[in-house]
């Protein structure tokens, strides 16, 4: 299968090139988030994790604008359709025009894979995921993953929202955690103070992190989201005795 990245001992990939990916479906995932779905024409193997850059035009601008956005899709069994999940920043140049202008059949420039924060089943486990925001995307690509590899990792995703109505792969997630005891999904909501879907309600913090710690024993964190989020659990982590090597991170300033 053409799933594996380049790997020791193996010659170096070219350096990603621009590419014309053309937009096949879009999956309204939130008030605020979609995700695209985009067929490559030069696919390259990626890892679960990584990201591609997306550059676009913008008026009065001489040059595209270019932004990072991970991929949320699995890269097995292929990789020559990535999912990006944008979530709308408010006034922002390039989130927007994804979010609301890419119908199925747009044409965008894409550049890829990139990036270190990346899983697969030999870095084994318990893992412990976290994730605010779009912060879920490249954490769900490590679940679909191992969904499609049919591997048995255990792996504890603690992911902030602002409701119920905000989380990204809602579905998906609920039929995923009751279908495969390896999985395990915490919800927190910070805006949202009595939906029980959710076990906490508040921003994740030192405690919630100490519980989630204590409950999955894990070898191996992934933190993804805004910095200071990212930050603060990495502190957490740290004071709880894992090794600065076990944990990854992936701000999305
Ligand atoms: C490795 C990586 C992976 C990422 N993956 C994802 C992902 O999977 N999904 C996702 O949604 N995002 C992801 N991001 C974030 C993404 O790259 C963009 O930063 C995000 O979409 C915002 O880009 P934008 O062009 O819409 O906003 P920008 O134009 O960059 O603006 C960002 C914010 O700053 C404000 N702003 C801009 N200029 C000014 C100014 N002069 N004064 C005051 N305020 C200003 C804007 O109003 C807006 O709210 C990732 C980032 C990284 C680094």
């Amino acid at each position: 299968m053409m799933s594996e990245l380049s790997q020791p001992g193996r010659p170096r990939r070219p350096a990603p090139i621009w590419q014309a990916g053309e937009v096949v479906e879009v999956v309204v995932e939130t008030p605020e988030t979609s995700s695209l779905r985009i067929q490559l024409p030069q696919p390259e193997p990626f890892l679960p994790g990584q990201y591609y850059n997306i550059r676009i035009p913008v008026v009065g601008r001489p040059r595209p604008i270019q932004r990072a956005y991970s991929v949320g899709s699995s890269p097995h069994p292929r990789f020559d359709v990535i999912e990006v999940g944008v979530k709308e920043m408010e006034g922002g140049l390039v989130s927007p025009v994804l979010v609301r202008e890419c119908p199925v059949g747009s044409i965008l420039e894409v550049r890829g894979p990139y990036g270190a924060f990346t899983w697969t089943e030999e870095e084994g486990g318990p893992v412990l995921l976290i994730g605010a925001g779009s912060g879920v995307v490249p954490l769900m690509a490590m679940i679909r993953y191992q969904v499609s590899k049919g591997t048995t990792v255990p792996m504890h995703l603690v992911f902030s929202s602002k409701s119920a109505e905000y989380v990204i792969y809602r579905d998906e997630l609920s039929t995923l955690a009751h279908q495969y005891d390896w999985l395990q999904v915490t919800h927190t909501f910070t805006r949202e103070t009595d939906n029980p879907l959710a076990r906490y309600h508040r921003r994740i913090d030192k405690e919630m992190v100490e519980e989630v710690f204590v409950e999955t024993a894990p070898k191996l964190a992934y933190l993804c989201g805004p910095p200071e989020m990212v930050d603060d659990c990495e502190r957490s982590l740290l004071e709880l005795g894992l090794e600065p090597d076990v944990i990854k991170t992936e701000k999305y300033d």
